[in-house]
């Protein structure tokens, strides 16, 4: 199983090592801003390392709003965005499945993402694999419930896109982890990596606070299953730097050798 952890990106492989991680996930760029990612001295040295790499995309980015002035941006930045992540040698790049606007019609959004996939063919396509990644809030996002995400899946699955799966998300944004792997499966046909995060609140509650798996409101048998289940490597984005997320790694690798 490889496990790790989302970590500053100043010198990830650093980071890395102090965790005894894998696995490494971090941003190219400032992840409220929308700014591209600057060629990396550093980037020949991680595509080389044996450390497996995953690029999470900046925040801002929503290619399912109908405003054209986030959505025409959001394209481009993760065009932008995944080129730089095929600089590190990234397996894929993590985008969150983005939402609409009051009044709008969900069905837009999900026609939004396949704009989204039409246009970066036209472009040569996106440099590495895209995993599009379910969140944790709102009444019209495109990727927080399940019955959402298979819409989803019906308008951009012939891309071949990925799925990255957030057990933090998944609870607050009111989708049992019980089971979880087979459910999401049903609808996309893979996981790409698990984001293996505990929550700082109640089931169903819209809020996206993550929490160590050994406090928190998941049951973290529920997070190591859900790894196990998939087969996919994980990521924790959990708080405490070196100290608390090593000991999250800790805590799965054990679990997962029992
Ligand atoms: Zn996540």
């Amino acid at each position: 199983m490889r496990i790790g952890a989302h970590v500053d990106s100043a010198d990830p492989l650093a980071e890395a090592a102090t965790r005894s991680a894998d696995v490494v996930q971090f941003f190219l760029t400032d992840p409220q801003g929308w700014e591209n990612p600057e060629p990396r001295a550093d980037a020949a040295a991680i595509k080389a390392a044996p450390t497996e790499v995953f690029i999470h995309a900046p925040y801002r980015i929503n290619v399912a709003t109908t405003n054209n002035r986030i959505r025409i941006p959001s394209r481009k930045l993760l065009l932008a965005h995944a080129a730089g992540a095929a600089e590190v040698g990234a397996s894929g790049i993590i985008v969150h499945g983005g939402h609409m606007q009051k009044g709008d019609d969900l069905a837009t959004g999900f026609d939004n993402w396949r704009k989204t996939f039409a246009y970066a063919q036209e472009q040569g396509g996106f440099a590495v694999p895209v995993l599009i990644e379910n969140t944790a809030s709102g009444d019209l996002a495109c990727a927080r419930s399940f019955e959402a995400l298979a819409r989803l899946w019906d308008a951009v699955g012939e891309f071949g896109v990925g799925f990255c799966l957030d057990t933090c998300h998944a609870h607050a944004g009111g989708e049992d982890l019980v089971g979880v792997v087979d459910r999401v499966m049903a609808i996309t046909g893979r996981i790409d990596l698990i984001h293996a995060n505990g929550s700082r609140d109640e089931f169903d509650s819209g809020r996206d606070r993550h929490d160590n798996l050994q406090s928190g409101m998941i049951d973290p048998k529920l997070v190591v299953a859900a790894i196990r289940a998939s087969g996919a490597p994980a990521v924790v984005e959990t708080p405490g730097g070196q100290d608390g997320q090593g000991a999250d790694i800790a805590y799965l690798r054990a679990e997962l050798a029992s």
